[in-house]
């Protein structure tokens, strides 16, 4: 079996059955400079390197096997806002900070919905994300939703659903309440990330794919080496390989841990199907902790995803997983076909808060979403951007948190990680 990082071509996914404008960048050779190399060509990356080079920067953007290969062109392509950790940041700093973490958590919406746009990315961009109640003490999250954007003014469409529009919403008995916003919503984000870094290129960005970087050599002006013989010398690095990156291990190791997460595809649903279990075409996902999440693609498949396994295993069987989880919220689709099933690396830290830093002041790392980052992406895209070209105020605000490193190998941070989500399994039992 191939390990990861070791040149391979996208997953069996829906995604990359449906991706536009395939890739096929040039593998790195021989020596070459740039103001900034960025390393992996996930949303952290391209998202980082295109705000870059809208800067005026040349970039350079190595990437171990194709743009979007990760995490970010296998997601449940569900724009959620906010960060991990937020909540505990601006607990932390007090008012003094409220009203810039409530800027912070939107951002990344901002910037997507601004750079679809701008480039015209064409990747089915739609508006509407429900968050559903599965246990009484669920409801009062969707209050509390509410009433946070009614003290806002917020400017964008959201409600609370009862237990009889969210069954008449989302065709389901599953959920007693919901709260839908109109200012998340949903994506392809392989065609998104394949989509930016095109762009990137067209301000000048140089992207290198299946050129894995095997060492960075530290110093005034860092060099990355990858294994396919080349070398980039620059002013300052980002490490944006997340769950999958492998590198500096003197600084990073056992900082963030790779979660298994997984989706199947169904066959395209008829009309009537596809209207009944998703009128509005809305993203959904459920308030459990280990959360199931789903949204019907453009051509109205069910994509339905589940957050699984902190084992570092994957299941043998994916729809044998996943679709006994779809069945019970959707009985209806007993009989329909199964196209593809696919998982993905989540990068994942043991306080569930960003892994942000700078080793010797000109290596940047950036990771550990520990759950959504399709918008977080893109607010640290913008912050990693600001803190390399000198703006530190909101980088300094994630770098500055403690993190937890687990003593020993990955495998045994693994197992702790494992541990832990078994309290947050029984949780969601209780
Ligand atoms: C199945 C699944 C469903 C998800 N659903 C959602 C969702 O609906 N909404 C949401 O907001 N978030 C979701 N997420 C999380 C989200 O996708 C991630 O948080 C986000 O994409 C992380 O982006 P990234 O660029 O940091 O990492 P990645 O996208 O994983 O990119 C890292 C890249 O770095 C490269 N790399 C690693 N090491 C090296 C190296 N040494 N040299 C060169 N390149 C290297 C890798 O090949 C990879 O392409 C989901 C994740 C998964 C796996």
């Amino acid at each position: 079996m191939k390990k990861d990082n070791q040149l391979q071509e996208h997953t069996s996914s829906y995604y990359a059955a449906s991706v536009n404008h395939p890739t096929s960048y040039p593998m790195l050779a021989g020596n070459h400079s740039a103001d900034i190399c960025v390393v992996g060509g996930g949303f952290t990356g391209v998202a980082t390197a295109l705000t870059l080079a809208e800067r005026g920067y040349s970039v350079a953007l190595v990437e171990a096997n194709r743009i979007g290969w990760g995490a970010s062109g296998r997601n449940g392509g569900q724009i959620i806002n906010g960060i991990s950790g937020l909540d505990a940041l601006s607990e932390k700093h007090g008012e003094s900070i409220t009203d810039m973490i409530w800027d912070i958590r939107w951002r990344g919406n901002d910037i997507i919905y601004e750079r679809v746009k701008k480039y015209n990315i064409q990747c089915d961009l739609k508006q509407g994300f429900v968050e559903t109640a599965v246990k009484p003490r669920h409801l009062e999250y969707l209050n509390e939703y509410f009433e946070e954007r009614q003290k806002r003014n917020f400017p964008y469409k959201y409600e609370v659903w009862n237990k009889e529009k969210t069954q008449s919403s989302l065709g389901t008995d599953a959920y007693i309440g919901a709260f839908a916003c109109y200012r998340d919503g949903h994506l392809h984000p392989l065609n998104l990330c394949i989509g930016e870094a095109r762009a990137a290129t067209q301000l000048g960005v140089k992207i290198f794919e299946q050129s894995p970087v095997i060492d960075i050599q530290h110093g005034q002006k860092p060099t990355v080496k990858t294994s396919s013989g080349g070398y980039i010398k620059s002013d300052a690095v980002l490490i944006a390989g997340n769950a999958y990156h492998t590198l500096d291990s003197k600084h990073l190791s056992n900082l963030v841990f790779p979660a298994g997460s997984y989706i199947i595809a169904t066959e395209p649903l008829p009309e009537e199907l596809a209207n009944e279990i998703n009128p509005l075409d809305v993203a959904v996902c459920d308030l459990n902790e280990v959360m199931d999440y789903y949204r019907l693609s453009a051509d109205k498949r069910l994509l339905y995803g589940g957050q699984c396994n902190y084992s570092g295993r994957d299941p043998a069987d994916i729809t044998a997983y996943i679709k006994p989880r779809m069945l019970e919220v959707y009985p209806q689709l007993k009989n329909i076909k199964i196209d593809y099933e696919w998982g993905g690396k989540i990068g994942i830290t043991v306080a569930r808060k960003l892994a942000v830093g700078c080793i010797n002041k000109n290596v940047f790392y950036c990771g550990g979403y520990s759950g959504h980052g399709v918008n977080a992406t893109h607010i640290m895209g913008e912050i990693m951007a600001d803190a390399i070209s000198g703006t530190m105020e909101k980088f300094d605000l994630f770098a500055n948190e403690k993190h937890l490193r687990i003593p020993g190998t990955r495998w045994m941070g693994n197992q702790i990680i494992a541990l832990g989500m078994l309290y947050y399994r029984l949780k969601d039992l209780l």
